[in-house]
């Protein structure tokens, strides 16, 4: 244990960037609470960051280099990635090579990974998982400001009398934003927000309106709405004239757009488009926050263009509770923006294409070459790897073989590298199995640096544990490689501190506010100021006083004449569905999971809320197909098939559906949604369109369900389907059979090793086709195996909570065969609130009482008392009881 006290560090999950108190304590846990200062969260964290404690563990935990799956020393495995690189490079020039980062590291990390492949080895062929993420609001911040800048910052959102949240489900993704807007909405009771999503998430229970808008049918509607704007004689003609171009011919392109292309690109009715128009347009301070609904689409880029049009032609940008707002998913998507991390953008916010802005980067670092063009953006380098054209890829901290679209393609491209290097925290990921070269690397909690958050914030992620093993940060990985290829004079850094302050030396060179990115003034920070330094937001120019601040409510863009950048937005119908595919997929994050579930999935508190993954689909479609809820369903196209639980809603749009992108093959049989994702990308961004995927759906009926709950690890091989969770003390699995067995004894056997030396206890209803199973060690329960012909009906909550409790006699053995509830033990149902393990059941009970506020559940249960993360899916229980109380 490296502290004695608690560290102020920052939560590693998403780009809210909460701050995180981690304390030691001395039975080796670590305390975790919300940072009361820092000014994202002020004490507030979601239930994934409640839950950072319980994600520290060793297991699973890679500790050791490894080459060829045996144990090497460091200095082997660089001195064989370092050579390997360097013959490629020698032979097949500097194209011939890549890396593939993520908005996991450290600013200090990519910058070592920027450095070293554009400065260094000469190729840009370096991109990073937020291509994935947010890339399409690059390229819209690019095309409008001249500059990658987000103008606002989080108290915009609370200030604001109208908050537009497109494409965004902050409640899951962005939670302690969702808290921050619902509480300051409860405070200013004037205050309004839109949800435009083609889903009914659970932020909309925070919106006065919900425009169910069909997939990709946002630019319409913002073009709709600029027309709209300058009908109704609402533009900043000043600000337009004064601090902007290109304004005719975006307004002509948006009206060239008739009411009625509006009503059919977006699927909504005249009047929802009215009521959102109006709204918009009588009302002054307007942020827009959009995020990867928006992102995440073959016309990402023209969807963030025509949001920022609307906020440029009111003038609304830049000025308290005004402005377009895009929030990032990951914790360092930003910093990797900032240092260059994309393949088409140069260090500290500098243009590739720029040959002064190239001669500057080089000059500073002194480097033998810098890269001339764009390197290959995410899918496009993985293309280069399935052909052959990249002969040795470094894959750090990220898991391409599950996150990219087409990934069954993407893994056979990864088999098929001469030579692929992994970084990674993880021993056991669908990515790192393919490597060659294993690098151990630090986790949370052990490493050192800084992030940049959605609000352009600074903030430290401290250490407070040692380092397991041989782990090392990953910057020194880079490093130690650069040295070895023989780039010793760039690369010799001391520590994480030394990289920070070259980063804001080369923020502030030649800059002259030509440039927005300058933290000149930490350019000469020493050790210990830079281990002190507290959450700031950028800019931070050397000899100017230290003022947070907002962009361009007067003017001043990064383009060479100063103004904005109206851009011409020409939007189309996106229908990607047809005769073999009538279903659009979307596909997303949960509340309780992290992207491919290597942490989260670590904790039973967050598995417990979501424990399989699982197909929305809406009742009349469901009808259709002769499926019911909790049925098993195969969704397919061209590309695969993946195999999940059907989950009948009316929160998705008939011919609509919704999968989850975290489930991997390390926690489920075939639910690895990104197969299906087809690499089609935005033309201006890269980024993947994974949110509008043509699909097939059907029923896929085994010939048996089964349910297991037991204290080891289930072991699953050839079952036809299967996913696996963590449960109180052991683990949980939903599986099914493709041959019926009456053999419950011997399958128990062969999923859980444990059950061996044990006689179970049987129970068979030959009738119904049912067989349950539970084996006890003295009082502990071992495994309960439950087989059925349809899916399982036992409380699956129950039976966690009744693995870890002693079981004396036969009455608690029956009542693990049974699988039921009784009064002794009650069924809580589904885990909705996960801080404090409250189920369904006991807060519908108590609704049933006549209680229908999430307060008086708060105060019965505690529900929703702690991270406030199922404060909307308790609101949204008490409104099936009270549909009044609802409105
Ligand atoms: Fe972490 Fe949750 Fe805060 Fe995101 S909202 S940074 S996941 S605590």
């Amino acid at each position: 244990m490296k502290a004695a006290g608690p560290v102020k560090t920052t939560c590693p999950y998403c780009g809210v960037g909460c701050g995180v108190i981690a304390t030691p304590q001395q039975d080796g846990s670590v305390a975790i609470e919300g940072d009361p200062e820092h000014p994202a969260n002020y004490g507030r964290l979601c239930s994934k960051g409640s839950a950072l404690g319980e994600t520290l563990s060793l297991e699973d935990r890679l500790l050791y280099p490894e080459i060829a799956g045996d144990r090497v020393s460091w200095d082997h495995a660089l001195g064989c990635v370092a050579e390997k690189f360097s013959v490629a490079i020698r032979d097949h020039g500097p194209n011939s090579v890549a890396f593939y980062v993520s908005g996991q590291i450290l600013t200090e990390d990519y910058y070592v990974a920027n450095k070293l492949m554009k400065g260094f080895v000469g190729s840009a062929n370096i991109d990073t998982n937020s291509r994935l993420c947010m890339a399409s609001s690059v390229a819209g911040h690019r095309k409008a400001f001249g500059t990658d800048t987000v103008p606002g910052c989080y108290e915009d959102l609370e200030q604001a009398d109208l908050v537009v949240l497109v494409g965004s489900n902050l409640a899951w993704c962005h939670p302690v934003i969702y808290q921050r807007i619902a509480a300051a909405k409860e405070a200013r009771r004037h205050m309004k927000v839109v949800l435009i999503d083609p889903r009914r998430t659970m932020t909309a229970k925070l919106a006065n309106h919900h425009l169910a808008i069909k997939p990709d049918g946002d630019a319409a509607l913002f073009c709709g709405l600029l027309d709209h704007l300058s009908e109704t004689g609402k533009l900043d003609g000043d600000y337009i004239n004064t601090h902007s171009t290109g304004f005719e011919a975006a307004l002509e392109a948006a009206r060239a757009l008739t009411r009625q292309d509006v009503l059919d690109q977006t699927g909504l009715a005249d009047t929802e488009l009215e009521t959102f128009f109006d709204l918009f347009a009588n009302t002054e301070k307007v942020v827009t926050v959009y995020s990867q609904g928006v992102n995440q689409s073959a016309c990402g880029t023209d969807k963030v263009s025509a949001i920022i049009n609307c906020h440029l032609a009111t003038g609304r940008i830049g000025k308290p509770g005004m402005g377009p707002f895009s929030i990032t998913g990951q914790p360092n998507a930003m910093g990797g923006r900032e240092v260059g991390g994309l393949a088409n953008m140069l260090a500290a916010h500098m243009n590739i294409e720029d040959a002064g802005h190239r001669a500057l980067v080089q000059d500073f670092w002194g480097s033998p070459t810098i890269a001339e063009k764009q390197g290959l953006k995410a899918v496009d380098l993985f293309d280069a790897v399935g052909d052959g054209r990249i002969k040795a890829l470094w894959i750090m901290a990220t898991n391409p073989v599950d996150s990219l679209p087409d990934a069954d393609r993407v893994e056979e491209a990864i088999k098929a590298c001469p030579f692929v290097v992994v970084s990674d925290v993880a021993q056991d990921t669908d990515t790192i199995r393919h490597a060659d070269v294993k690098l151990p690397a630090l986790a949370w909690g052990e490493k050192d640096g800084t992030v940049t958050n959605s609000e352009r914030r600074i903030s430290r992620q401290r250490a407070f544990l040692n380092g397991p093993g041989e782990t090392r940060a990953d910057w020194w990985h880079l490093a130690e490689v650069a040295k070895r290829m023989g780039f010793t004079e760039g690369f010799d850094y001391r520590d994480g501190a030394a990289i920070f302050r070259e980063f804001a030396a080369l923020s502030k060179y030649r800059n002259d506010d030509t440039r927005d990115f300058d933290i000149g003034a930490l350019s000469a920070i020493d050790r210990q100021t830079y281990d002190g330094l507290e959450p700031f937001q950028w800019p931070r120019p050397e000899g100017r006083p230290a003022v947070e601040t907002r962009f361009f409510a007067n003017g001043k863009f990064y383009t060479p004449d100063r103004k904005s950048r109206f851009v011409t937005v020409e939007p189309s119908s996106r229908e990607v569905v047809n005769d073999d595919y009538p279903f659009v997929l979307n596909t997303g994050r949960i509340r309780d999971q992290w992207h491919t579930m290597t942490r989260t999935a670590k904790t039973a508190r967050l598995s417990a809320h979501l424990a399989e993954p699982f197909c929305e689909i809406h009742p009349s479609d469901a009808l259709r197909l002769g499926l019911r809820d909790a049925d098993l369903v195969r969704v397919s196209n061209g590309q695969g098939a993946i195999a999940v639980r059907a989950l009948v809603t009316d929160s998705q749009k008939p011919g609509h559906l919704f999968v989850p992108m975290h489930w991997t093959d390390q926690y489920a049989s075939e639910a690895r949604v990104d197969i299906l994702v087809e690499p089609k990308t935005d033309p201006f961004s890269g980024q993947p369109a994974s949110k509008n995927v043509a699909v097939q759906v059907e029923r896929f009926a085994p010939a048996q369900h089964g349910f297991i709950v037991s204290r080891e690890r289930p072991v699953f091989g050839t079952q036809a389907y299967w996913a696996l969770a963590r449960c109180g003390s052991g683990w949980r699995a939903e599986f099914a059979l493709s041959d019926l067995t009456d053999d419950v004894t011997a399958l128990g056997q062969q999923l859980v090793d444990g059950t061996g030396g044990f006689e179970p206890e049987v129970y068979s209803d030959r009738k119904r086709g049912e067989m349950r199973a539970a084996w006890f060690d003295g009082e502990e329960l071992v495994a309960a195996l439950f087989l059925s012909p349809e899916p399982v009906a036992v409380s699956r909550s129950l039976l966690s909570d009744l693995l870890g409790m002693p079981h004396r006699d036969a009455k608690d053995r029956a009542r693990v065969i049974a699988g039921r509830a009784d009064r002794a033990i009650p069924d809580k149902g589904a885990i909705v609130c996960s801080c404090f393990n409250v189920g369904v059941n006991e807060i519908s009970a108590i609704a049933a009482g006549g209680f229908c506020t999430v307060e008086t559940i708060g105060e019965k249960l505690n529900a929703g008392t702690n991270c406030g993360s199922c404060r909307s899916e308790i609101r949204a229980i008490l409104d099936r009881h009270y549909p009044i109380a609802a409105e």
